[in-house]
């Protein structure tokens, strides 16, 4: 265990990376640093722990991505996703991709503190830190790395391993946590960090305050909540003033926090909730909220409840709860989604579909509410017009929502198109970086067709994609030995 507060006595220069400037980050190329994070996500998105929530990613994300745009020296393009997970912390795997606890989000008591996070954890990524860190000779990183690549090549064996898929963010937050990051590198990217959060607007002062926190905390309860971030980002007074010396020296920025912010906590406390008695413990503080709250915050207090009576199915609560919301605040895409998935959830798709076109229409930088207008397209039955939208929804956001692909798959097989829909299904894998499954639905669609100009199409894409999935086993194998 590192010295958990760095306190003068405790185990001095953590297991961790080495000092600055040695050359073992040189092992691994931005390149191939990102195919790495790819084929960890590949299994990580099969994780239960995943959020897999279109909003939820696209807020955290968002987020990142401003952060990192003031980056002192760059970073690469960074995905953040959310982590069903009470316990407060945030992990950074090799290629910008970034996993965020929900309770990191439900904890923070203001933007600022998450961003404050997270930026930290950019200012990982972009000191390389953690290509440094994954790469490392002699030491537990090498042992790690070892059993991870061995766990992804069985993934890119073929056969959907789901048992080595639910380990995935476990192992990346576990070399995290088994490496910690030394003195050095915490000062880095606390540097970096508070550096990207003045620039991007938010208050310098959220990151002290939450490592503060994080550190009050962990010292009443090790092991326990904060536990985990600690013992990965070591804490210490040192660091802890000079963070405050820093954001004295800043102009004093107070920022205040998105709507945005208030109803994705709502939502992940009701996420997080994983039995009845942690849902029923998650209304109980929403309706505290609800009741001592005013503006906003009480609004996405109600949605919460909303929310989570949806969960319970007990629609005519979440009708009153949403009703609520909306009285006192403003229309949201929030209670807007939660509306349209009430609708669904009471079995009116004909509602759920007006519903899901006036917001898409209101609010088409929402993700989500494509998406849910699409899905309720297609539960009509109107698969031509679905499949045009979804089309036209690639062509504006690329390759950054492979789902597209899948549900475009979903409306050429309902409109009977069967080899369409395999190649569909193919690009999907092929955007998330699951070859072998590519693979198979392209062998798939090459067997149905009867078009001989088609057929020998399908036959570039399977070579193309044989080869990428070589070249993804001779680069794990590297890793292996
Ligand atoms: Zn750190």
């Amino acid at each position: 265990m590192p010295g958990l507060l760095g306190a003068p006595g405790a185990p001095a220069q953590p297991v961790g990376l080495p000092s600055m400037g040695t050359a073992s980050g040189a092992d691994l190329s931005p390149a191939l640093e990102r195919r790495l994070g790819e084929a960890i996500m590949v299994q990580g998105r099969r994780d239960p722990t995943y959020i897999d929530d279109t909003e939820v990613i696209q807020y955290l994300t968002v987020m990142g991505r401003k952060l990192a745009a003031h980056a002192p020296g760059g970073a690469p393009q960074i995905e953040v996703f959310g982590v069903r997970d009470p316990g407060i912390n945030a992990f950074a795997m090799p290629g910008g991709y970034i996993g965020i606890n929900s309770g990191l989000v439900v904890s923070s008591d203001t933007e600022s503190e998450l961003a404050g996070v997270l930026a930290h954890e950019i200012g990982h990524v972009s000191q390389r830190h953690i290509a440094r860190g994954f790469t490392q000779q002699n030491q537990t990183g090498t042992i790690m790395m070892a059993s991870m690549a061995a766990a992804l090549l069985a993934g890119l064996a073929g056969g959907v391993d789901l048992a080595s898929g639910l380990a995935a963010f476990g192992q990346a937050a576990a070399i995290n946590q088994q490496l910690g990051f030394s003195r050095d590198a915490e000062r880095e990217a606390d540097r970096a960090g508070m550096e990207m959060l003045s620039k991007a607007g938010y208050d310098p002062g959220g990151m002290a305050r939450m490592f503060g926190r994080l550190m009050n905390v962990s010292r009443l309860n090790e092991g326990r909540g904060a536990g985990a971030y600690a013992s990965t980002h070591p804490l210490s007074i040192e660091r802890m003033s000079d963070m405050q010396n820093r954001v004295r020296a800043m102009p004093d920025l107070h920022r205040a926090d998105s709507d945005d912010f208030w109803f994705v906590r709502a939502r992940l406390r009701v996420t997080q909730a994983l039995d009845g008695q942690n849902l029923r413990a998650a209304v109980q503080q929403l309706n505290n909220e609800a009741q001592s709250l005013s503006g906003v915050r009480q609004a996405a207090a109600r949605y919460g409840v909303a929310l989570a009576e949806i969960q319970r199915g007990n629609t005519a609560e979440a009708e009153r709860a949403l009703a609520q919301a909306r009285e006192g605040y403003r229309d949201s895409p929030q209670i807007a989604r939660a509306e349209i998935e009430l609708a669904s959830a009471s079995g009116d798709t004909a509602q759920a579909l007006q519903r899901a076109d006036a917001a898409y229409k209101r609010w088409p930088d929402r993700r989500i509410l494509g998406y849910l207008y699409a899905q309720n397209l297609q539960r009509s039955g109107r698969h031509q017009e679905a499949m045009a939208f979804l089309q036209e929804r690639l062509k504006a956001w690329g390759d950054e929502e492979p789902r597209l692909y899948q549900l475009i798959a979903q409306s050429a097989e309902a409109l009977q198109q069967p080899v369409a829909a395999r190649r569909d299904m193919a690009r999907y894998y092929l955007a998330v970086g699951a070859l072998p499954a590519a693979v198979s639905q392209l062998q798939q669609a090459r067997n149905i067709s009867s078009d001989f100009y088609e057929q020998s199409q399908i036959d570039v894409e399977i070579r193309e994609a044989k080869d990428r999935l070589a070249e993804e086993r001779k680069l794990l194998e590297r890793f292996r030995s």
